[in-house]
């Protein structure tokens, strides 16, 4: 009867364990199983086809694309049906200005942003922008931007254009002029569709040996872990009662200490806080969406006249193209800061971030001073 039940529990387990799980020497590999295959290493029919993978010598997990050769794996995500990639000599940024092209894998990036490449004097672009280092060199800085004014003005000033083309970007980089380009490429495969099965616990493969039918497979060693899990959620709970209550109390305390130090601070270190508050908030978050036409449109614009009178608290150039103001040339302000540019740069920039670029306040929504 026991052995019975064994056998009940090994069987679907054992239409799996057919597919081991492996990865390269090196300790960061990620795991590689279905619909990945590594260097020959599965059983037949334990990868799908245009999933190959292979070690390279340094025991890293390697893709190669036909068009575009190789590329070091970072991570795969079976769940979202992800690969993250990277340039084995860290400077992706050229792998783009080669030809970035996954045409004939099973791949393809979430996106394609166009950059412009621009090669400046270094002097002109250091400490300003965000510079692709394994581009430059002594006299010469390179840095690629998706803004088209941007890129414009730019080589009306001292840069050259060295190319402008689709970049696979995960998501919309919008939160700065320019961009290093460093972040890995993520690829994701439609088919095989594994999504459903991954999420719900699963791991997928081929039906069988000779079928190219994929199924669900369900690991039974699963009831044991969930045996340990709920067995940890015991022991945790203890652990959390015995420690959550006086470490509550004892925060508790502090923060009303911290509290009353606080009061007495003078109104100057208060000032200081909101600086800092400002600049902590991640330009990810509120106020980084771009603006409507309409809104933009409603903040001052004026036409510089001979004298070049400058409105608002602005120097005599913009800060976006580093350009001085010409005479005739349009300019708009926003409203809170008074900081004025370009209307072209500055319109091109709020259409995608709804902060200031220089002092980074929203003009959208007021960052609220601390009243007391
Ligand atoms: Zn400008
Ligand atoms: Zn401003």
């Amino acid at each position: 009867m026991d052995f019975l039940i064994l056998l009940f529990l090994i069987t679907p387990q054992l239409a799996y364990s057919v597919c081991p799980i492996t990865n390269c020497s090196n300790p960061t590999s990620p795991p590689v199983r279905f619909p990945f295959g590594l260097d020959h290493q599965q059983p037949e029919n334990c990868s799908f086809p245009g999933f190959d993978l292979y070690c390279t010598a340094q025991g890293l997990t390697a893709l190669s694309l036909p068009q575009s050769g190789e590329f070091l794996v970072r991570y795969i995500s079976y769940q979202t049906q992800n690969i993250r990639v990277y340039d084995p000599k860290n400077c992706l940024p050229k792998r783009f200005l080669d030809g970035f092209d996954p045409s004939g894998s099973r791949f393809q990036p979430e996106l394609y942003v166009n950059y412009t490449f621009l090669s400046c004097p270094r002097n002109f672009t250091d400490a300003r922008f965000a510079i692709i280092n394994c581009l430059s060199n002594d006299t010469r800085s390179v840095m690629a931007t998706s803004i088209h004014n941007f890129a414009a003005r730019m080589a009306r000033n001292s840069c050259q254009v060295i190319k402008t083309l689709p970049v696979p970007v995960s998501w919309p980089q919008n939160d700065e002029f320019t961009s290093t380009l460093s972040d890995d490429i993520w690829l994701s495969w439609d088919v095989p569709d594994c999504k459903d099965c991954e999420v719900g616990g699963g791991s997928c493969g081929f039906q069988s040996n000779n079928s190219q039918q994929i199924g669900c497979f369900f690991d039974s060693t699963g009831d044991m872990d969930q045996t340990k899990r709920t067995k940890g959620l015991r022991i945790f709970r203890i652990i959390a009662f015995t420690i959550a209550i006086p470490a509550i109390l004892c925060s508790v305390a502090v923060g009303v200490l911290l509290c009353m130090l606080d009061r007495r601070d003078s109104i100057g270190s208060r000032a200081n806080r909101v600086v800092q508050h400002i600049e902590m908030t991640p330009a990810s978050q509120e106020g980084t969406a771009g603006l409507d036409q309409d809104t933009i449109d409603s903040y001052t614009k004026v036409v510089l006249g001979e004298s070049l009178r400058i409105p608002g608290l602005n120097d005599g150039s913009c800060s976006i193209c580093l350009s001085d103001f010409g005479v005739k040339e349009a300019l708009r302000c926003i409203p809170d800061c008074q900081h004025c540019f370009h209307a072209d740069c500055i319109d091109e920039w709020l259409r995608m971030n709804g902060i200031c670029p220089l002092c980074r306040k929203s003009p959208a929504h007021h960052i609220p001073l601390e009243n007391s």
